[in-house]
């Protein structure tokens, strides 16, 4: 149902992409009274806000193919299957398994999921404060174009992606030097294109050489990664990167308006030099840039890159992590990556998801605990959608204390087909 304005929940949810849909139907499945808020005018963060194509993190590289992520994630990926929206295991060409889904789909099928869950759910609702009394957050401020309203609850769920709750309420948090923060990119996809036509890395990077050679730019990277949107003929790339302080919008502006410029040259250097792309136009930029990387909360526990790398279990493991590590730190680079032991995974703890100096904020998606390389590998959707299962129902179990209450977390999301 449509959230109520100034009303008490039991849980709120900040942010609703992968992490932020996850936690608002894991805790609404457990009877908490829950409200799902977003920004945008529709669910799904990166995957329909910057066209990301692929939930990756469901399965690790192994083969046969082993699934670590269930529960919510994979109700959505039902739900795409039966829309045809989704295909099935699909291998990158580094090896890395992931589900390529159609974005415009991802918006029906996650309006779906959040309607059966009986939450409570704002679009076009900004969180822009919180008041916090002895370390716990009692209510959140929100705007909409009639002006701003108050949320109470006796839990909080951080999707926002950005950190910004845990920002807002003076949680631990902390920022990366800009040299340190992985690039944005701006996903372009391509309509007008054969059918015939060779998106493999190698045919687009001698397309690539050629365009630079007869002045065509600006284009940042040499090569990268083009797939095909299910369902349709057009191709999408991750090519247009750029250095983005994703937090503030005078740096945000520059790198989209830089970005579209990136597109359209990429447009004619595909145009001209490589062989079924004629005819080929823009069918949509981003809409918005696609942010990496900006702030990180501090939680009980840190996950670190020998945890990611070492494949670490952990007691209190509630979600489990598979993507290797693969930074994007230079915009005329391809990612770097790092596997992990045996292409297995790693576990995620509780502790991580739990938010330094607040006593009811849970952290989810690309807001876990963890050192800068093994954000690297956490920040996917299928993990994302995994944390946030578990961030909504501890935040639903526990509301703050939680050391007593691990195996109640647990045996929960079991109930909910998670795997722990
Ligand atoms: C270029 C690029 C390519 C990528 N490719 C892949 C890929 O192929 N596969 C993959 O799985 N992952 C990929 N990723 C990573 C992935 O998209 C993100 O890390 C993932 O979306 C994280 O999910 P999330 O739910 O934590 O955050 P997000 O998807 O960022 O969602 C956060 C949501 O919170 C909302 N929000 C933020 N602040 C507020 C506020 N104050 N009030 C209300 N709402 C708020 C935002 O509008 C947003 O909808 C890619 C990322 C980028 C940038």
């Amino acid at each position: 149902m449509v959230g109520k304005k100034d009303c008490i929940y039991d849980v709120v949810v900040v942010g609703g992409g992968s992490a932020g849909i996850a936690a608002a139907v894991g805790a609404a499945d457990f009877g908490a009274r829950t409200l799902l808020i977003e920004r945008s005018p529709y669910f799904g963060g990166q995957a329909t806000n910057c066209s990301i194509p692929t939930y990756d993190g469901f399965f690790t590289r192994a083969e046969p193919l082993e699934q670590v992520v269930g529960g919510v994630g994979q109700k959505v990926i039902d739900k795409l299957s039966m829309m045809n929206a989704c295909q099935q295991p699909l291998r990158s060409p580094w090896g890395n398994v992931m589900v390529p889904v159609n974005n415009e789909a991802v918006k029906f099928v996650l309006d779906s999921c959040i309607e059966e869950s009986g939450a409570d759910f704002l679009l076009h609702t900004q969180v822009i404060d919180a008041k916090v009394i002895d370390g716990e957050i009692k209510a959140i401020e929100c705007v909409d174009d009639n002006g701003k309203f108050t949320i109470n609850a006796l839990a909080f769920v951080d999707a926002s992606g950005e950190c910004n709750l845990a920002a807002m309420a003076g949680g631990e948090i902390f920022t990366p030097k800009s040299a340190d923060m992985q690039v944005g990119t701006l996903l372009t996809r391509y309509g007008g294109v054969s059918q015939k036509v060779d998106i493999r890395p190698q045919s687009i990077k001698e397309a690539i050489s050629k365009a630079r050679s007869s002045g065509i730019g600006p284009m940042s990277k040499d090569s990268g990664f083009a797939m095909r949107v299910p369902g349709s003929n057009d191709v999408i790339t991750i090519l247009a990167n750029e250095c983005v302080d994703g937090l503030d919008s005078a740096s945000l502006t520059l790198a989209e308006v830089a970005a579209r410029k990136q597109a359209r040259a990429y447009l004619q250097a595909f145009r001209q030099f490589l062989p079924g792309f004629e005819e080929a136009y823009i069918s949509q930029s981003g809409p918005q840039i696609g942010i990496r990387e900006t702030r990180h909360t501090v939680g009980d526990y840190m996950i670190t890159r020998e945890d990611v790398i070492q494949a670490k279990r952990h007691e209190d493991a509630i979600a489990r992590g598979c993507w290797p590590v693969e930074r994007h730190s230079n915009p005329g680079a391809l990612a770097a990556y790092e596997w992990i032991l045996n292409d297995s995974y790693y576990d995620i703890p509780l502790r991580s998801l739990k938010v330094k100096g607040l006593k009811n904020l849970w952290a989810a998606g690309r807001a876990v605990s963890c050192d800068l390389i093994a954000f690297a590998s956490i920040r996917v959707m299928g993990t994302a959608f995994a944390t946030g299962h578990a961030a909504g129902v501890a935040a639903a179990v526990c509301k703050g204390e939680y050391t007593f209450q691990i195996d109640q977390v647990k045996k929960e999301l079991i109930r909910q087909n998670a795997i722990i």
